[in-house]
């Protein structure tokens, strides 16, 4: 069953998430909860008043994934943490499903960009950044954005009656970032 998309924004001149000037709209309920989210007012399907900007997941079933990318020209793919175990107990949800609709979007041939968000002492950990990098090498990808942590991305939380909880570790040295990357053939553009 169907039901109708919900948007909590729209920019009209965005510049960010992506190539070039495009008009963004943003949609309500994303499944997930990462415990960073600087996009809080995303996560819940019901109405809330505040304006923001991003663009995430990638978990959702495969058919519906594979309907949507027929549709896009340019996808922008986040990755967070390869072990599923880790994905659970941080954002909320298993990462099978995001792997799967990653490797069928390489395989499609459309136009995208990997996102890696470095959160602190979370997703930049040693571990998870070689375990994603061979991830995406074996995919036969050769370039990633990282995002480095953004610390104003509680601000928001406030006005929605919500108390932004997450300390972020200690910051990985960027260096070590590119190094790891590259060590698997993959450039990693810091953003
Ligand atoms: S960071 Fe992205 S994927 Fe995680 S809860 Fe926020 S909008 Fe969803």
């Amino acid at each position: 069953m169907t039901k109708p998309g919900r948007v909590f924004s729209i920019e009209e001149f965005s510049t960010f998430d992506g190539p070039g000037i495009r008009m963004t709209v943003f949609l309500k309920g994303c499944p997930l909860r990462c415990p960073w989210c600087h996009n809080p007012e995303g996560q819940r399907f019901a109405v809330e008043y505040l304006r923001a900007r991003n663009g995430c997941t990638g978990y959702c079933a495969p058919e519906m994934f594979e309907r949507v990318l027929a549709v896009c020209d340019f996808v922008l793919y986040d990755l967070k943490l390869y072990d599923a175990g880790a994905h659970k107990a941080v954002c909320g949800v298993d990462n099978t499903l995001i792997l799967h609709n990653y490797r069928t979007l390489v395989r499609s041939g459309k136009a995208f960009i990997t996102r890696v968000p470095l959160i602190p002492g979370i997703t930049d950990t040693e571990e998870n950044l070689t375990a994603l990098a061979a991830f995406m090498r074996d995919c036969g990808v050769t370039a990633a954005e990282v995002l480095p942590y953004n610390s104003l991305q509680g601000s928001k939380y406030a006005s929605l009656l919500r108390q932004y909880a997450f300390i972020p570790g200690k910051e990985i040295p960027p260096e070590r970032v590119e190094l790891i990357f590259s060590s698997f053939g993959i450039r990693a553009d810091r953003i």
